[in-house]
């Protein structure tokens, strides 16, 4: 006995609604609230509980070349730059690492560990806020 085509279609539907159910993190977020929950989520914990479309820039390849890769690529994926190019919109930068140093305190590191990420951004030529996203950011992301 064989099932019918339109049974075998339905089959197929719910299977793949069973799949995007096991496997969330397939879904990229819309909704802004959501973003920004998964965003602070990122930031403060450094948990990723689902896909957001700012995800899909990450260029690993080119990421995974450069100096210092493993901590800037932490620090994207915890949505750091992603937060500076908020605050840049925002602000304007006074060419300093103010905004840099918020971010990062909220990201609960330790002045040890903020220290050594600065150094980081500075050996990419990231020498301010504003150079951080044009110098070190652009490292990451895009073709
Ligand atoms: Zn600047």
């Amino acid at each position: 006995m064989s099932l019918g085509n339109g049974k075998r279609t339905a089959n197929t539907e719910r299977w793949r609604e069973l799949r995007e159910q096991l496997t969330p993190d397939k879904a990229v977020l819309k909704d802004k609230k959501l973003i920004r929950e998964e965003v602070n989520h990122r930031l403060v914990s450094g948990l990723q509980t689902a896909n957001i479309e700012y995800d899909s820039i990450y260029n690993e390849e080119k990421a995974s070349s450069i100096k210092d890769s493993d901590l800037l690529s932490m620090l994207f994926h915890r949505m750091f730059f992603y937060r500076l190019n908020e605050k840049l919109s925002a602000f304007e930068c006074d060419h300093t690492f103010h905004l840099s140093d918020q971010i990062l305190t909220q990201m609960q590191f330790g002045r040890g560990k903020m220290n050594e990420i600065l150094e980081v951004f500075k050996r990419h030529g990231g020498d301010c806020d504003c150079e951080i996203i044009f110098k070190v950011e652009s490292q990451l992301i895009g073709k």
